[in-house]
């Protein structure tokens, strides 16, 4: 059996925040729009006038800042007293989650306008749900991807450029993740083997990457929108979530898991952590030393990590790199690669990637 799961509509381009409402009409009829503070006074009333321009009823909630089981109990109770049938999350990963939890609960469709592109999240079924101390608990899914993703671009290039960057990180690991996983025999998150068309979604996703990254990098460093940008929101959007659900993860994402544990690299990005589980997960792979030195010379380009350094564990501890590799194992994602591997290799392809890019 296969299953091939995606968003039903995704919409991305310079302005078209003002078309969520034009979009969001066949969804529902009143929505409840999820958002933080900041993003409610840079693009609360944009949003409200474009339902209302549109005939939908429209809510802004600020959310508490953590997905956790408590607020999004809170805020489900809160959209149903509301008569809401919309679960609209604006902003970036974590008001999105809170969204897709809220209409988990109600059984309401859900939609996404990422005010960032850092990670995968957007446009996938999973929701991340943490504890107050913001260690992740849980993953929840919904039943149906978010019926509607939409990514004004423009919004995207006036964010800080190192969630592009992270973005990037997290959508450059996986084809080799697909293909690992797929190699392993091992199932995809939708619990069947890969999809053609997971594989292929993951290659594109590599190759678009490799193609515009650089100049979109520039571009948002500038706030500004080239085609280059638009070509790269769609692998790192779009793509990198199509990859990840119908192709599956591996050890790139099991390092990321290990990378939570760490204290000094508190504050740091998912994306990051990914691409440097990737450079992991290649010596894993025994790939050649030039193949390696290549992507990190292209991960210089646009700035993405090559050194537990970069995440501020300078002179990184025997029981950091320890650390690490014990805590990837924990991540379902170690067991999606072939041959089965264990901590102590892990540890071990760590020190290899600090010495290849010392
Ligand atoms: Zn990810």
């Amino acid at each position: 059996m296969r299953i091939f799961a995606a968003t039903s509509r995704y919409v991305q381009g310079p302005g078209v925040l003002d078309a969520l409402g034009e979009h969001s009409a066949v969804l529902g009829s009143t929505a409840f729009v999820i958002t933080d503070a900041d993003m409610a006074r840079l693009l609360g009333e944009r949003v409200l006038a474009s339902y209302q321009a549109a005939g939908v009823t429209a809510i802004l909630e600020i959310f508490p800042g953590e997905v956790t089981h408590t607020a999004m109990a809170r805020l489900a109770n809160k959209a149903k007293t509301a008569g809401s049938d919309l679960i609209v999350g604006l902003g970036g990963g974590k008001a999105l989650d809170t969204a897709k939890g809220v209409a988990l609960q109600l059984g309401t469709p859900c939609v996404s306008v990422p005010t960032i592109a850092s990670n995968d999240g957007p446009a996938s079924g999973a929701i991340a749900v943490y504890d107050e101390h913001h260690i992740m608990q849980d993953i929840l899914h919904l039943p149906r991807n978010p019926e509607l993703v939409l990514v004004d671009s423009q919004v995207i290039a006036n964010a800080p450029v190192r969630f592009l960057r992270a973005g990037i990180g997290d959508a450059i690991s996986k084809k080799f993740e697909a293909d690992a996983c797929h190699a392993a025999g091992a199932m995809t998150l939708l619990g069947t083997p890969a999809s053609q068309t997971g594989l292929m979604a993951a290659d594109a996703c590599y190759r678009i990457i490799r193609q515009h990254a650089v100049e979109a990098v520039r571009a948002v460093e500038g706030k500004q929108v080239n085609n280059a940008l638009e070509n790269l929101l769609e692998a790192v959007v779009l793509l990198s979530t199509v990859s990840f659900e119908n192709g599956g993860l591996s050890l790139s994402h099991a390092l990321a898991r290990g990378f939570s544990y760490l204290e000094r690299a508190r504050g740091t990005l998912h994306g990051d952590h990914v691409a440097y589980g990737l450079l992991v997960q290649l010596i894993m792979e025994k790939r050649p030393t030039a193949f390696i030195q290549e992507l990190v010379g292209f991960y210089q380009q646009i700035g993405l990590p090559t050194q537990l350094d970069d995440f501020g564990l300078s002179s990184p501890t025997v029981a950091e790199i320890r650390s690490l590799a014990e805590n990837s194992m924990i991540s379902p994602s170690a067991a999606r690669f072939a041959p089965a591997v264990d901590a102590d290799q892990l540890e071990q392809a760590i020190y290899q990637v600090e010495a290849l890019t010392a």
